[in-house]
């Protein structure tokens, strides 16, 4: 995917950004990465706005339809002074970060070389080439995003050492966006990486848990749980498993009269009715521990932890937890089950995990890729590899139905097709979503993990009908929803082999009542 040369110097946004305010009447605005905004594609003056573009040399990106009301308002928050107090190193920069906001891209990794700068872009959980730079102009963007739009004015950038810092950039649309830059040193000398981390824009909306892809029980019970006076909810999944996200969408149906501090490394979504609090455990290791002990004398009603990971933190959660707060937080672990693990690694006893007063709910979840509808094609139209095929065949085998006639599974064009679909611009997806996995801690559980039997927590656990995360993805395969090779590619192989040794009845699975109407886009 090569970026179209925008802009390249500030003098020509201003004169763009000059004759889309003099269009008095015809609303119409052109932004920094060559997006051109109009009410409607058959507006007289976008012709004009085209062969103007055209003629500076400014090549025209996508066409988005908005309303009036909002091109006025984008029009009126550009800053003619702040556009041409910009140097065009910074315009480049802003507008490298104006197309990965477009794009829902989470990271922009900046690879410079001896001889060139490749960027790419961490689109949907996957990298993509955006664009080739020069290494002169990858090394000046660098320079120049360190060292004038960090937050930290007295650290020089120096592609030699590892370093990090953030920065609150402001985008000439007015948008304002919080970013992490790391960067760490690669051979052949002098070559260097850096990333930035997207971390959020002002003009984010907030996801509902529906909308992030928990099934309607699944929401139901987290619900349940954020309703709770006290104890501890926990999630955990693997990193940019979009947990921030399911978090914020917790968090933001707190009611007012309830005072929530939430800890975080670092700030990532801004979420309205609580206060956020930034921790730095690169320089602070015990900061989440600490920072928690500072909130309980704050006269909290939830205290929101970003990440369990030392025994301190686990312990003050459970402090927390049990003196009548409401906790969140996240672990690594690679199952709702694991959890229990993950936190008697980090020295917690398992009578104080058994106690009735500290945890309440337990989710896993992962991010998948949702195929585009409009341009899916049946599974039995696509060219696979016979031993795919054979595989799948035997693992999705039940009883008395062949799982290949059975269902309606889909798999995306391959890249590169000449189909054109609009629905989603041609990448075959939609978004992402959540498969996830949710315990709900009773009595009986609670017994298990005291006797630290963890099989029989799990036969338990199935036949209260409990769905795994792997059992929702093979639903969404069933319904067409999710390609079995992107399914594959983040769960591991569909062995037939080892579903013979765990002896499920996946019958029970095919037939159960998951929502699966729920798609949409998800990120952390
Ligand atoms: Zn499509």
């Amino acid at each position: 995917m090569q970026s179209p040369s925008t802009y390249s110097h500030p003098k020509m946004h201003l004169d763009m950004l000059k004759w889309c305010r003099s269009q008095k009447g015809a609303p119409i605005a052109v932004i920094e990465n060559g997006d051109v905004l109009v009410t409607k594609k058959t507006a007289p003056n976008l012709q004009n706005c085209k062969v103007l573009m055209k003629n500076k040399g400014i090549k025209i990106n996508q066409i988005h339809i908005r309303s009036a009301s909002e091109i006025d308002a984008l029009l009126a928050q550009m800053d003619p002074h702040f556009i041409q107090s910009l140097s065009k190193v910074q315009l480049q920069l802003r507008n490298c970060i104006e197309k990965a906001i477009s794009q829902n891209v989470s990271d922009v990794h900046i690879e410079v070389r001896l001889t060139q700068c490749e960027v790419k872009f961490r689109q949907l959980g996957e990298l993509v080439l955006y664009d080739t730079w020069s290494t002169e102009l990858a090394r000046k963007i660098c320079f120049v995003a360190f060292n004038k739009e960090t937050d930290h004015t007295q650290q020089h950038f120096n592609g030699h050492i590892p370093q990090d810092a953030s920065m609150s950039l402001q985008l000439t649309s007015g948008i304002r966006v919080r970013i992490r830059l790391a960067s760490v040193p690669a051979h052949p000398f002098p070559s260097f990486d850096v990333v930035l981390r997207i971390l959020n824009t002002d003009a984010q909306k907030q996801l509902n848990l529906s909308q992030c892809g928990y099934s309607s029980q699944q929401t139901q019970l987290l619900q349940t749980a954020i309703k709770k006076p006290s104890g501890a909810i926990i999630i955990a999944g693997p990193t940019g498993s979009g947990k921030t996200t399911t978090l914020a969408a917790l968090l933001s149906t707190l009611p007012k009269h309830k005072k929530l501090y939430v800890i975080e490394d670092p700030v990532e979504k801004i979420i309205s009715n609580a206060t956020q609090i930034p921790v730095n455990t690169e320089v602070d290791s015990k900061g989440f521990a600490s920072m928690t002990r500072q909130t309980l004398r704050l006269d909290p009603d939830c205290i929101c932890i970003g990440e369990i990971r030392d025994h301190e933190t686990a312990l003050m959660a459970s402090r927390a937890a049990m003196t009548g707060h409401l906790v969140l937080s996240t672990v690594h672990s690679n199952s709702a089950i694991n959890i229990i693990q993950r936190l008697l690694d980090l020295e917690l006893t398992p009578s104080q995990l058994a106690d009735e007063s500290f945890l309440v709910l337990l989710a896993f979840q992962m991010l998948i890729k949702v195929l585009c509808p409009h341009c899916a094609v049946p599974i039995n139209d696509c060219k696979l590899n016979q031993e795919d095929i054979e595989r799948w065949e035997r693992y999705f085998l039940t009883d008395d139905i062949n799982f290949f006639d059975q269902v309606n599974m889909h798999r995306s064009y391959a890249k590169g097709t000449t189909h054109h679909c609009t629905h989603c611009n041609n990448s075959g997806y939609l978004g992402r979503r959540v498969i996830a996995e949710i315990i709900w801690l009773d009595d009986i559980s609670r017994e298990y993990i005291l006797k630290h039997d963890y099989l029989g927590w799990k036969a338990h656990l199935q036949r209260a009908h409990f769905h795994s995360h792997i059992d929702q993805a093979r639903l969404l395969i069933k319904h067409g929803q999710v390609d079995l090779y992107d399914a594959e590619m983040i769960l591991g192989q569909f062995s037939p082999f080892e579903k013979e040794i765990q002896g499920i009845n996946y019958n029970n699975i095919i037939k159960s009542s998951y929502d699966t109407e729920q798609t949409s886009t998800a990120t952390d």
